[in-house]
């Protein structure tokens, strides 16, 4: 499809598990409101995925949806509530994790911007962490066969962190050019007074790279200090690159502090696929409620269409994501919320709200 002016893009959804049910449809209808109004049409292919997928195969990533993830275009993926899988997958990796693993979805991109009218601890925040998604310290997805986390007698643990140069190298691009379409600061995330060796070889490596675009500003800190920073001084930051874990709890952090759970966005992305996963997980105390805010999972679906035009250099895919985001953001501007967000709107009414503005020319 790449380069081609096709009107019909072909979208994999896997709907996950948990408040996955409610989002993702959502999601969908907003987003073929979006496409429609520059006359392009998603074809939908659902893909099983977590429980249903359990209920079926027994595995809950089947073999069938890693093989036709390959041929689409694109995939929007609902969250999982793996701690609750039977015991016999329980071990497995989570499902995000082996598509982002298969596909080697090196990047994981995560926005943390306030919503207009939408009461946030950080009302100026405007930044991105830029998260390595495939080694680092999160021990469960660096090997490439078994785990990196093991126990030689039942009262130790040990796990293995991995850095590699190529892979340091990788996300520091990634990192840099979003900030050349930014405000042009790169913040490096480290633990290097401590992991030495392995944050230390991410910070020398972001450093490295970072002198390719000297037109970017560039500086680094260590994890516990510029959490303390996030906090206190938000607003000042552009794009901070991390490895996997740090980028995953520093996420959480700005997620909370520029709005909820509910309104982080993220992609998952290599050079080649893409595909659109809310950061939040599957919310089972409120699953089934029609109380979910499906705002993480539009902002992530109008990232994906954004790649998406990018891509295939097709404007009206990166219009139909502008549009998605305008129409959250006169939503929630018009005093729209949901629960999380201290408002009464159910998942339905919100969902409609934002598709009447989708749809409105
Ligand atoms: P995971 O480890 O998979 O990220 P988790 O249990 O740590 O999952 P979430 O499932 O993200 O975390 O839920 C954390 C809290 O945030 C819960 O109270 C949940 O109800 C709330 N939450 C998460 N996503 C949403 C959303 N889209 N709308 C409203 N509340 C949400």
């Amino acid at each position: 499809m790449m380069g081609s002016m096709s009107d019909r893009v072909e979208l994999g959804v896997m709907v996950g598990d948990g408040i996955g049910r409610e989002i993702v449809p959502a999601t969908q209808r907003v987003m073929e409101s979006a496409a429609g109004a520059y006359g392009l049409a998603i074809d939908w292919v659902p893909l099983e995925l977590g429980f249903d997928a359990i209920a079926s195969s027994g595995t809950a990533v089947p073999q069938a949806t890693l093989d036709a993830l390959v041929g689409l275009d694109a995939w929007i993926m609902g969250p999982h509530d793996s701690a609750a899988y039977p015991k016999e997958v329980r071990g497995d990796l989570a499902p995000g994790g082996v598509v982002r693993k298969t596909f080697n979805l090196f990047a994981n991109v995560r926005p943390a911007a306030a919503l207009p009218g939408v009461a946030a601890m950080s009302p100026n925040m405007d930044l991105v962490i830029v998260r390595e998604n495939t080694e680092g310290l999160y021990a469960d997805r660096n090997m490439a066969v078994g785990s990196g986390e093991f126990m030689p007698t039942p009262d130790i643990a040990l796990a293995v962190g991995v850095f590699t140069r190529s892979a340091c190298e990788r996300i520091a691009h990634t990192a840099f050019e979003l900030a050349r379409t930014r405000r042009r600061h790169v913040t490096i995330v480290h633990k290097a007074n401590v992991l030495t060796m392995t944050t230390g070889l991410f910070r020398d490596v972001c450093r490295q790279v970072g002198e390719q675009y000297p037109d970017v500003e560039v500086d680094d800190f260590h994890v516990d200090a510029l959490a303390a920073h996030l906090v206190r001084r938000g607003a000042d930051f552009d794009v901070i690159v991390a490895e996997n874990m740090f980028g995953d709890i520093l996420s959480d952090l700005t997620a909370e502090l520029s709005g909820s759970l509910g309104t982080a966005p993220s992609l998952n992305m290599s050079e080649t696929q893409a595909m659109a996963q809310a950061a939040h997980g599957a919310a089972p105390d409120i699953a089934g409620k029609n109380r979910a805010n499906p705002t993480a999972m539009l902002l992530s679906s109008a990232m994906l269409l954004e790649w998406l035009g990018s891509r295939q250099s097709d404007e009206r895919l990166a219009h139909a994501g502008s549009r998605i985001r305008q129409a959250v953001d006169a939503t929630v501007a018009s005093g729209v919320a949901t629960a999380d967000l201290g408002g009464q709107a159910s998942t339905a009414e919100f969902t409609e709200i934002v598709d009447a503005h989708t749809r409105r020319r």
